[in-house]
């Protein structure tokens, strides 16, 4: 067998219960990943230069600092993914740890399986949006998008004006091309909180944008609906 070590994917821990931080390094060793823990933000902000991770799981209560800076710093110092822990359930704090730029979230008690599960899911995602990410200018359906220069030129080349809130939506989009993507989903990217049962935000800027960009608003094939589901970007997508 090949020594595989050095491609073992580095999970930091960063934790203050030491039981809990223990269990969840000795789960994830035995499914084959590199565990360090941070038993508090200082120590988090030393490992993440000396051992960079490949994702950092992160408790909001430390005991030295507000978990919503430490989630701002790991975003401004590192690029990788972090899923953050919350203690209370409160849905405020799981959104503006999102907002933060957070990939996901685990209240505790948490279940470790589920837990592999979203780790899993996030590091598939965030390989995929590097992938996507390089290009950042892209070409549907005679259209050109510069995602940042935030400028959007049609056929003939003419700039199409859209105000920033319907062109983060369609950058929104077309992050995840082909997968539908729910109303709450963007309204807590976008707008920060989710939706409410007669929340109509995002099909209003839905429709706004397609009077823009469909050829028969009516009939939309850029971004089609999903009944009771959201939102997909259907066009062919090219980098530029
Ligand atoms: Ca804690």
């Amino acid at each position: 067998m090949a020594d595989q070590a050095t491609e073992k994917t580095r999970l930091l821990v960063v934790e203050d219960e030491a039981e809990i931080a223990r269990v969840v390094a000795r789960y994830f060793e035995a499914q084959g990943f590199s565990v360090t823990i941070a038993a508090n933000g200082k120590a988090m902000r030393e490992l993440l230069t000396r051992e960079p991770p490949d994702l950092v799981l992160l408790d909001l209560g430390l005991p030295d600092e507000d978990g919503f800076a430490a989630t701002r710093h790991l975003r401004e110092h590192w690029g990788g993914p972090i899923i953050i822990v919350t203690g209370k359930a409160e849905a405020t704090d799981r959104v503006v740890g999102l907002e933060l730029g957070a990939d996901d979230y685990v209240a505790k008690p948490f279940d470790l399986r589920e837990l592999l599960a979203r780790v899993r899911s996030v590091l598939r995602r965030s390989q995929r949006s590097h992938i996507h990410d390089r290009p950042r200018k892209y070409r549907f359906e005679g259209y050109s998008l510069d995602v940042d220069a935030r400028v959007l030129t049609d056929a003939t080349n003419e700039r199409v004006q859209l105000t920033s809130g319907e062109f983060d939506l369609l950058c929104a989009l077309i992050a995840q091309p082909r997968r539908v993507i729910s109303r709450d989903e963007l309204l807590t990217r976008l707008h920060g909180r989710s939706a409410g049962p007669y929340d109509r935000t995002i099909d209003v800027q839905v429709g706004r944008l397609r009077r823009k960009l469909e050829r028969d608003p009516a009939n939309p094939v850029l971004v089609r609906s999903v009944r009771g589901q959201g939102y997909v970007f259907t066009a062919e997508l090219s980098p530029w």
